[in-house]
């Protein structure tokens, strides 16, 4: 059929009064609807030091209730909230592909703008249990080195069920998720769980798992021998499955499965360190930075143990995960802990110490946030928001503001 015919008959068939034009132009496709806009935030004084804080999604609060906290939040020097889009089994916003349980972000949005905080859209990236892609795809998760699967055994906990990261469909499943983000009028993308299970456990999580180091040490207790209990165990070693053997193969012309001691290999230790920063730096910073948004992540202090080598991610900010009642430590580790994280940042994007808030109490709080911003930290990053009771919040304000007097007094 000739073309002129063709469109005539695609006249005909529209029922169009004049079969001999053209038919109509298709309309344009109906857009999604817009998130709503965020209104202008207010300006406030600049401030020295400014804070993060970690928003669970909670679909039962209100609007009243969530504009109670930002206002909080804004009151005690939070500027920026991490805000739950995806726990690694639902998401809070409104996906393409994922299970969604409520479009909690484009509700939180407006609310945090107007309170004057920004909002950066926080995921977890390889923990996956979504039921589709545990029965579909059990092939996208990490296998340990005596070859058994995250889906069926998962890593600690029954939520760590991790994908692995060399797999370029888990790459491409963790793009589509923050490409469905950066649609949202949001500061940012926060990555949490981009990390392979820590093959040594810090000692709080050991008993919380109850995870026992070594063979030899018998029945519950702890190694006596602490080169037994920093010791690489091969069921919690990942990734042993096909694809990062196969990938590992090609650069070394070995099969990391034959090694007698995996730990020994340098060259296996940075393969997997290799495979999160390609995420990172080539996969996700460009193209959220080419939406003018910024690039953050949870990272952690035992960064060898989970393989994760932040310090070479190009990351806009980074927030180490702090925790030292999980490390069996005191306080002054938290400034030693941010110290390090500022050095360890090749790009010296801005660090702010990550709480654990509920094992601080109110005077604690106070002490570990003067040691984070007198080690270097432009701020602290609160777990969670919803752990800070009103004393909190006044503690972290009179700190903040004390801080920032000494900081302005420095500084002339
Ligand atoms: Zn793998």
């Amino acid at each position: 059929m000739k073309r002129a015919e063709f469109l005539r008959s695609l006249a005909a068939l529209a029922g169009s009064a004049c079969g001999e034009s053209l038919p109509p132009p298709a309309p344009p496709p109906v857009p999604a609807p817009e998130p709503s806009a965020p209104a202008p935030a207010p300006v406030d004084p600049p401030r020295v030091y400014r804070h993060w804080a970690w928003l669970t999604a909670d679909t039962e609060l209100g609007d009243g209730d969530y504009e109670r906290q930002f206002g909080m939040m804004k009151a005690a020097g939070v500027g920026d909230v991490l805000f739950e889009c995806f726990n690694g089994r639902e998401a809070f916003f409104a996906s393409g592909h994922l299970p969604v349980k409520a479009d909690l972000l484009n509700r939180v949005l407006p609310l945090a703008s107007r309170a004057g905080l920004n909002v950066h859209a926080w995921i977890w990236c390889l923990p996956c249990n979504v039921e589709s892609v545990m029965q579909q795809t059990p092939e996208w998760y990490m296998l340990n080195n005596k070859g058994k699967s995250t889906v069926e055994h998962p890593a600690y906990s029954p939520e760590f069920r991790y994908l692995c990261p060399t797999q370029a469909p888990v790459r491409a499943f963790l793009l589509r998720r923050v490409e469905e983000l950066l649609k949202y009028p949001i500061a940012g993308v926060h990555l949490d769980y981009l990390q392979f299970p820590q093959v040594v456990l810090p000692p709080g999580l050991r008993d919380l798992y109850g995870v026992t180091a070594g063979t030899a040490s018998g029945k519950g207790g702890r190694a006596q021998d602490p080169a037994e209990e920093n010791a690489e165990r091969p069921e919690f070693d990942y990734c042993y499955c096909e694809v990062c053997r196969s990938e590992f193969r090609k650069q070394t012309d070995i099969d990391p499965i034959t090694f007698n001691m995996p730990s020994a290999s340098d060259a296996w230790r940075q393969f997997r360190y290799d495979q999160l920063t390609r995420i990172v730096n080539t996969d996700l910073v460009p193209i959220i930075r080419a939406q003018g948004k910024k690039v953050s992540a949870s990272v952690l202090p035992d960064w060898e143990a989970a393989r994760q080598n932040w310090g070479a991610w190009e990351l806009d900010a980074a927030l180490p995960l702090l925790h030292h009642s999980l490390y069996e430590e005191d306080l002054g580790w938290i400034g030693f802990q941010t110290q390090q994280s500022v050095e360890r940042l090749v790009n010296k994007a801005p660090c702010y110490s990550g709480l654990l808030v509920s094992h601080l109490s109110p005077p604690d709080l106070t002490g570990a946030v003067r040691l984070a911003l007198e080690s270097g930290a432009q701020g602290v990053g609160l777990y969670s928001a919803q752990s800070m009771s009103a004393l909190h919040w006044e503690a972290l304000k009179a700190v903040t503001d004390e801080e920032e007097v000494k900081a302005r007094q420095g500084a002339g």
